[in-house]
């Protein structure tokens, strides 16, 4: 009798809107591995329940996305540097009672910018907008990648400063050296990139810059993405920033980060991308 394809999912609330099934679906055809890969809504009271259901049935992993990062990282037994910085896990495998969190957020980005994009973010000074999870996810990856200066705004500049103070608690003295904090008033360029990790693109708004946030900039990069460019993306190109992206190509490099730990193959992300792109768009 043929075996059960191995299962996985992205569990979420709401999730009906997920890209992540055929993203997955497109890398196990790529790589010849047999999986199952589904949509999994639970209730916001109730994740520890439905992935406790999920792993009795015999799921090995999950992809995990808002409102559940904090709470699957207090579900993992084990955690990776990268997520325990983080504070918030997106990716769960597991494996018996063992338990491993990641967060694939921050490589993506990192892979994304630095390959599709093709921005070198050693030496670069990079400007991080929002202090909320997507924040958090990124900072150690971008870090590592050498930026020189890592720079946290936020509409609230409390928060701001207090996931700067969080975070540079956890970290190297000589990396916590790189990273600043404040609000979006004050900005006054000097970045090399600006990466949008707010939610304000999902009301269709931009963070209010003052114009002078974009001196210098070479990439605008929204987290966000969808059909048409976003607030940010337009504001962006308004003020005359050369590079200008949407999250699509973060989306399916943190989806490769996920396949490779769970399968121990690494996908090829640029025709998976290229066709999400297409499918995106929609008919011409
Ligand atoms: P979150 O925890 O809810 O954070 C919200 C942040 O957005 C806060 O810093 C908030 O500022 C700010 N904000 C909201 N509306 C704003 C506005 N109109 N102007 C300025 N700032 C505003 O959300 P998150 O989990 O960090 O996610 C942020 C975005 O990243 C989401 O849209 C998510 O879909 C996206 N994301 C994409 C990927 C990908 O793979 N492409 C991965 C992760 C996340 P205050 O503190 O002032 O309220």
């Amino acid at each position: 009798m043929p075996s059960r394809p191995a299962r996985y999912a992205v569990i979420g609330n709401p999730i009906a809107h997920s890209r992540s099934p055929e993203i997955h679906a497109a890398f196990a055809a790529q790589t010849g591995q047999v999986i199952e890969y589904g949509r999994l809504l639970a209730p916001v009271d109730g994740f520890v329940a439905a992935v406790d259901a999920f792993r009795a049935e015999g799921g090995l992993g999950l992809n995990v996305t808002l409102p559940f990062k904090p709470e699957a990282f207090a579900y993992a037994r084990r955690r990776t540097p990268r997520a325990e910085i983080a504070g918030a896990v997106n990716t769960l495998a597991f494996d018996g009672d063992d338990v491993l969190g990641d967060n694939t957020d921050g490589p993506g980005l990192v892979a994304d910018v630095q390959g599709r994009v093709g921005l070198a973010l050693k030496g670069a000074r990079v400007l991080l907008l929002g202090a909320g999870g997507a924040t958090r996810g990124v900072v150690r990856p971008l870090l590592d990648a050498g930026v020189e200066r890592l720079a946290i705004a936020n509409r609230t500049a409390s928060r701001a400063t207090a996931l700067r103070d969080e975070l540079a608690a956890r970290l190297h003295p000589a990396d916590a050296a790189r990273l600043s904090a404040g609000g979006l008033a004050d900005l006054d360029g000097g970045f090399d990139a600006i990466i949008n990790a707010t939610a304000a693109g999902l009301s269709g708004e931009s963070p209010a810059l003052p114009p002078g946030a974009w001196r210098g900039a070479m990439l605008a990069f929204d987290m966000v993405y969808g059909p048409k460019p976003t607030a940010f993306m337009q504001a962006a190109r308004a003020a005359g920033v050369p590079r200008v992206e949407d999250g699509l190509g973060m989306l399916v490099g943190q989806a490769a980060e996920s396949f490779a730990l769970w399968r121990g193959v690494r996908p090829d992300v640029a025709p998976v991308y290229a066709a999400l792109r297409e499918r995106l768009a929609g008919p011409a």
